[in-house]
């Protein structure tokens, strides 16, 4: 359990091998990798539940690599973490529908034969579709079809068995409590934070900023510099498929076009378009306010459902009876160097000059694996 210490000011402090500022996917994984090592730990996050944010409101798609021909490397990464993930998280998986990666034959930046081809190198199982699968695609605009092996996660599952993890661990999770100030002090870094009107303190000897699409509110809240980072606001339609939809997701390839899938956690599917799914994009610059999801200044949550079913709806009819539902709004952050090649590499960013504060933002849920160097890295520097 966490001491108590008393500072100069003669306040009390709680101390901590490690304070985890946000309980998403990685902040739990995170929390729970430092207890299994008898470090102490405090993981606090906002808002009232865990996986709430972008680790809720996302496609949850267990990619397998078929997603990423521009970047080889990710494709590569996500095959390897895809059979993890699913064997870890078995209990969590909706493999109960087939998937398929169709290309369309204008605008896509790879052709069926290159995407066969790349398949092949990474090592993802990709089947020509059947006569009868492919028929429901319009030809004229649709060049190929393919079986692919690739599911979905259940984000209220995962939470709850992350909540279970937590527990065994025996981690103090303390939620809505958002952290508001962060100085260095000699006994290591202080962290402010707010919780219903109360504030309270706790020093620890290393900081994991896990906040994603917040990491640079944090750094700023502890006026460290900002890591270039890429936003955009993000709408996900959660609709009713047809019945003939139902055990089926389908992804456009690869460009400006569509995809559909189930999203098991509310039994509906998403639909999301590469046009019109952001609806604006922005990178944190230092001088400049930051923005957040809720920030009505910025954001205006129009839903542009009807234009991605009515596009969606040229390649594949039957989706003119998808029925919207709601719709999923989230901040997606990527790293800017990956705008073009559609790259997702972990981000583990130590600060400059407090190094024992360290930032981690993964593109997908499954790169929670992808830090583990790292991480054996700064426990390695401390034994
Ligand atoms: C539209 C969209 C689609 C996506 N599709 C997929 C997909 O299909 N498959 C896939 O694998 N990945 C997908 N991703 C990426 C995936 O969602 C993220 O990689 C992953 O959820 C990041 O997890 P996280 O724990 O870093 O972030 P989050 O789950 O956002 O957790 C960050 C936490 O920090 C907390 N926080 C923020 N600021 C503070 C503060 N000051 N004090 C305390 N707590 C704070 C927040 O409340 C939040 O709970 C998608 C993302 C988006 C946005």
């Amino acid at each position: 359990m966490p001491e108590k210490l008393t500072t100069a000011a003669l306040e009390p402090v709680e101390t901590a091998d490690a304070l985890v500022i946000g309980a998403g996917m990685y902040g739990c994984h995170i929390a729970c990798l430092l207890r299994q090592q008898g470090r102490s730990v405090i993981l606090v996050d906002r808002e009232p539940e865990l996986l709430t944010r972008a680790s809720y409101a996302n496609q949850a798609r267990v990619h397998n690599g078929y997603h990423y021909p521009r970047s080889v490397l990710t494709a590569l990464r996500s095959h390897v973490n895809f059979a993890r993930f699913v064997e870890e998280f078995r209990a969590c998986i909706d493999d109960s529908f087939q998937m398929y990666y169709a290309i369309a034959r204008q605008h896509s930046k790879v052709t069926a034969r290159q995407f066969e081809r790349f398949c092949l190198a990474v090592g993802a199982p990709l089947t020509p579709a059947s006569a009868g699968v492919a028929a429901r695609f319009d030809p004229a605009l649709t060049e190929a079809v393919f079986a692919a092996e690739e599911y979905a996660f259940d984000a209220k599952k995962l939470a709850a068995e992350m909540r279970g993890r937590l527990a065994h661990y025996a981690v103090d999770t303390r939620l809505s409590h958002a952290l508001t100030a962060l100085v260095r002090t000699e006994q290591g870094l202080e962290a402010t934070l707010q919780a219903q009107g109360q504030e309270s303190r706790i020093v620890a000897r290393h900081v994991f900023n896990c906040t994603y699409s917040n990491l640079n509110r944090v750094l700023a809240a502890g006026n460290r510099p900002l890591i270039p980072l890429k936003h955009e606001l993000t709408e996900m339609a959660l609709v009713d498929v047809p019945p003939a939809m139902k055990d089926v997701g389908v992804t456009m390839m690869c460009g400006p076009f569509f995809s559909i899938m189930p999203f098991p956690s509310r039994n509906l599917h998403t639909l999301s378009h590469v046009r019109y799914t952001p609806h604006g994009a922005w990178h944190d610059r230092p001088g400049e306010p930051l923005r957040h999801l809720h920030d009505p200044q910025y954001f205006q949550k129009s839903s542009r459902f009807a234009h991605m079913v009515r596009d969606a709806a040229r390649y594949m009819p039957e989706l003119a009876a998808c029925t919207q539902r709601d719709s999923l709004w989230e901040v997606k952050t990527v790293l800017p160097q990956n705008e073009n090649d559609d790259g997702r590499p972990i981000l583990w960013k130590r600060d400059a000059e407090w190094p024992q504060l360290v930032s981690v933002m993964g593109g997908k849920i499954d790169n929670v694996y992808d830090m583990a160097p790292e991480m054996a890295t700064l426990l390695a520097e401390e034994s």
